[in-house]
């Protein structure tokens, strides 16, 4: 089938390697002309395993193409994706301008019938808007006889292993009351859909609140846990036995309840706050959103309260060893990311750091490379030469198992901060480092 997808970030670029993969036409268009030409040369501008042989392939291959021209774009896909960002706006809302730019270059460019599949995370609601300005740019250009369908079609991949995710969904949310949309979109997902069903079709509202549904519902297992963590370390008790003592219940199950440093990363945080949003916004009070972010705001600082009070306010001139930057492994994403926080502070309170992640260094360099304060290292143990301590905050492997008589040996006080609970505290201590954990009394 022939496929155009607006946006090639995360999701769009993924889902658009991913559809050229299994044999549909795709051309994938951004506003970013430079990015467009790096895509054309086979670089790929975000790290996600999998993705730069797929893009390359695929391309070669002649299924994958990329443009900024929207008319181009509008003309070669029966289906449009609409795959652009949605990030927060000062009050918190989902800001739509993108979202509602490519339905306007839709209604300006389209010839003949298309669906129109919206991707990105947006407010119950969008899709009317979005079939709103594609029917009144129709109407400025006088074609007001084309149809067109607009579709929910929420995107679940995850950063890090978006290939694998998108290439083996858990499930595919059809929103529409369209059968001839929905068996379009049942086809171009056929391929994904083989060995079980995996398409849910509902209406369009639902399929665009199951969206925000999924991402608060994890987000609150995460500040709930990082909530338990808290009442355990000023109970005496470790998270980590607890985390252990709950998962093994099947119906709490042990995914994703960790506890650390609060979630970051571009969709839980503005996710969140845009549900919020929504809710406030129709006179009802949403109590236990509002806690889940309350939370998280107060857990990201959680590290840096450790480091504060360890040196009791006096971190002028302390050299901090940082590993990890992104907002979670396996990605170069730093969007809103605990590390961002927490540097932040510890440059406030006069202090350097010295920081390495196995890929989110370019990222670093980008956003913060005019920092005098930081220094970024090549290597996990370079970050370690002359400082005073070091602090932990994304789980990568390569973290997992350190050497620590290097550690022990590189820091002027053998004391580590660990915002991920990697290590088994005695054993850390056995070893002669004073550690701190989150949720380990
Ligand atoms: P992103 O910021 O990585 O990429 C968005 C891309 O859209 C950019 O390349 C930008 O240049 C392009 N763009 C903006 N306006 C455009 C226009 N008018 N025409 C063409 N391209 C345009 O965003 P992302 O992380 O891929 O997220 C996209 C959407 O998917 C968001 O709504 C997000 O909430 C949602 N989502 C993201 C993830 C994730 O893990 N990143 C997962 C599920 C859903």
């Amino acid at each position: 089938m022939r496929v155009t997808v607006f946006g090639t970030g995360y999701v769009g670029l993924v889902q658009g390697a991913v559809l050229a993969e299994v044999g549909h036409d795709v051309m994938c268009v951004d506003v970013d002309a430079g990015k467009v030409e790096r895509l054309k040369q086979g670089i790929i501008p975000i790290y996600e395993p999998g993705l730069v042989p797929l893009v390359r392939d695929n391309h070669d291959a002649g299924r994958l193409n990329f443009t900024t021209s929207a008319e181009q774009g509008v003309s070669h896909g029966e289906m449009q994706f609409i795959a652009v960002g949605t990030p927060p706006d000062e009050d918190g809302s989902a800001d739509l301008q993108h979202v509602l730019a490519v339905a306007e270059t839709i209604g300006r460019y389209m010839e003949r019938h298309c669906i129109v599949i919206d991707k990105s995370t947006v407010p119950v609601g969008t899709a009317d808007k979005v079939r709103e300005r594609i029917t009144s740019t129709l109407a400025e250009r006088g074609r007001g006889e084309l149809t067109f369908e607009v579709v929910s079609n929420p995107e679940f991949l995850k950063e890090g292993s978006a290939v694998g995710d998108c290439m083996k969904p858990d499930r595919i949310i059809i929103g529409s009351e369209s059968d001839d949309a929905i068996e379009a979109i049942r086809e171009l997902y056929a391929p994904f859909n083989r060995n079980h069903e995996k398409i849910i079709v509902m209406d369009v509202r639902s399929a665009e609140l199951t969206k925000y549904a999924a991402n608060c519902m994890l987000a609150t297992k995460i500040s709930f846990m990082n909530e338990m963590a808290n009442l355990a370390e000023r109970l005496g008790a470790d998270i980590e036995m607890v985390r252990q003592g709950i998962g093994s219940d099947p119906r709490i199950g042990y995914h994703f309840i960790y506890a650390g440093v609060g979630y970051g990363g571009s969709c839980f945080p503005k996710d969140v706050q845009a549900l919020i949003h929504t809710a406030e916004g129709i006179g009802f009070d949403p109590k236990v959103l509002k806690a889940v972010e309350a939370r998280n705001l107060e857990q990201k600082t959680t590290l840096f309260d450790k480091i504060h009070h360890h040196y009791q306010g006096a971190l002028a001139g302390k050299v901090i060893a940082l590993w990890g930057l992104s907002f979670k492994p396996n990605t170069d994403d730093m969007r809103d990311a605990p590390s961002r926080v927490l540097m932040e502070a510890l440059w406030q309170a006069g202090a350097n750091v010295q920081a390495y992640d196995p890929e989110a260094m370019e990222e670093a360099q980008r956003l913060y490379g005019h920092i005098d304060e930081l220094t970024l290292c090549g290597t996990k143990e370079a970050a370690l030469k002359g400082a005073d301590a070091l602090v932990i905050v994304t789980d990568w492997q390569a973290f997992k198992a350190p050497d620590f008589d290097l550690i022990h040996e590189k820091l002027s006080e053998p004391v580590i901060f660990d915002g991920r609970n990697l290590f088994d505290p005695k054993r850390i201590r056995r070893k002669g480092f004073v550690y701190h954990g989150i949720g380990r009394a």
